[in-house]
């Protein structure tokens, strides 16, 4: 199968629908792939990181937008490709690039959505929707959150259910954060919590610092670790050194890809009280940090944001908490750090539900599946004689 994607998002730069595009790539038809993605940098990270893929990888002049510009290039390479079919990274905005695709090459295209698409929907801008999918013959959705507020729009052949999932094998209990706790400076006796994200409001990093005093009067040994990058780091970092010097917190930026997993197990709790923002429209799609929490073995503090709840057992494998009640967190996190023997009952059945679920490697062959499904039904309506009147 010759695939080509069309995405905004891509490895290495970090982020949710980086993480989803770069897992499905590397699984699915991936000597046969070529993929148009956003310059970054040009830095050598992303240039080690292009080389060492088994798929092609061109790099556009700068973001891939539905502009002329980029459409004459995804014309020009799946021409080039011979791609039988056409993969969005993200189904709002790319998905208006379907219909001249469709129509010009003649080949099916499927777009990928995530929490932002049905952010729109859900605050009256489903038009936008009804536009970026007219042209698709399938589009994916992550969460019955994303899918109940999508599916009133959707003018795509059909829908199927592609969640992100979690690669099991680099995710494992088994990992050793203890280096990069040291590196960190807490404590090899110090309960942790951390979180992994981008550092952006809605994630709630700011909850987590506001509470942290009174964490901190009920588990004096406790640190947190407020790992990534983002626009709000200037910030985070003003209001944990308000804190003081000894109040445990650290935050040290990005971590390397392959530390990932390192970095979910060196916390014993992982918390993100995410909150949906900005009238919906900023809102979290799923989560994927929730579930790589749960993969390593962690109990994980979700926000009720989008179908961020649908990540998270509540009560069994983390907390669902509303995540601009300050009270629903300190008692959260109070709950974990309190409870070892529990964290390590919550961590396996995590780490059960996650293998079980959210395992990379049967949702790509759910993805792959659905690209056969639809080169096939393509090519069965392009030979089929027209319809009596159609
Ligand atoms: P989103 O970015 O809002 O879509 O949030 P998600 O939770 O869905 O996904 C974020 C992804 O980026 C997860 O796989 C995180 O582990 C990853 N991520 C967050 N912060 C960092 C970081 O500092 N370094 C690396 N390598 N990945 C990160």
């Amino acid at each position: 199968m010759r695939v080509l994607w069309v995405t905004n998002d891509l490895p290495p730069r970090a982020g949710g629908i980086e993480q989803f595009v770069g897992n499905l790539l590397d699984r699915v038809h991936p000597s046969s792939t070529l993929v148009i993605g956003p310059a970054g940098a040009g830095d050598d990270e992303q240039r080690a990181h292009d080389a060492a893929q088994p798929y092609r990888t061109v790099r556009a002049p700068g973001a891939v937008q539905p502009t002329p510009a980029i459409r004459r290039l995804v014309l020009d390479a799946a021409r080039e490709h011979r791609a039988q079919v056409v993969v969005l990274g993200a189904s709002w905005p790319l998905g208006e690039l379907a219909p001249r695709i469709e129509r010009e090459l003649r080949i099916p295209v499927v777009a990928i959505s995530h929490g932002l698409e049905a952010g729109l929907a859900s605050v009256g801008l489903g038009h936008l929707v009804r536009r970026a999918t007219r042209g698709l013959a399938a589009l994916t959705t992550i969460s019955d959150w994303a899918e109940d507020r999508l599916l009133p729009h959707v003018r795509a052949d059909r829908v199927v259910r592609i969640p992100p999932g979690v690669d099991v094998d680099r995710f494992r209990p088994d990992v050793d954060g203890t280096a990069l706790r040291r590196a960190w400076g807490v404590p090899d006796d110090a309960p942790l919590v951390g979180c992994v994200s981008r550092l952006v409001p809605r994630k709630g990093q700011d909850r987590l610092l506001a509470v942290w005093p009174e964490v901190r009067a009920r588990h004096p040994m406790a640190h947190l670790a407020l790992v990534g990058e983002g626009p709000l780091a200037d910030d985070l970092a003003g209001a944990a050194a308000a804190l003081g010097s000894d109040a445990g917190v650290v935050l040290p930026g990005r971590v390397a890809w392959d530390d990932l997993p390192a970095a979910h197990a060196a916390a014993d709790v992982f918390a993100m009280p995410c909150r949906t923002r900005l009238l919906g429209t900023d809102v979290e799609g799923l989560g994927i940090v929730y579930l790589e929490a749960q993969a390593v073995g962690r109990p994980a503090i979700a926000g009720r944001s989008g179908g961020a709840p649908e990540a998270v057992q509540d009560g069994v494998t983390g907390t669902v908490v509303d995540g601009r009640d300050d009270g629903a967190l300190v008692a959260a996190l109070d709950r974990w750090l309190a409870d070892p023997d529990g964290r390590a009952r919550a961590g396996a059945a995590g780490r059960a539900w996650v293998e079980q679920a959210w395992a990379w490697a049967a949702i790509a062959d759910r993805f792959a599946t659905l690209l056969d499904e639809v080169v096939a039904e393509h090519a069965g309506r392009r030979v089929s004689p027209p319809r009596p009147g159609g």
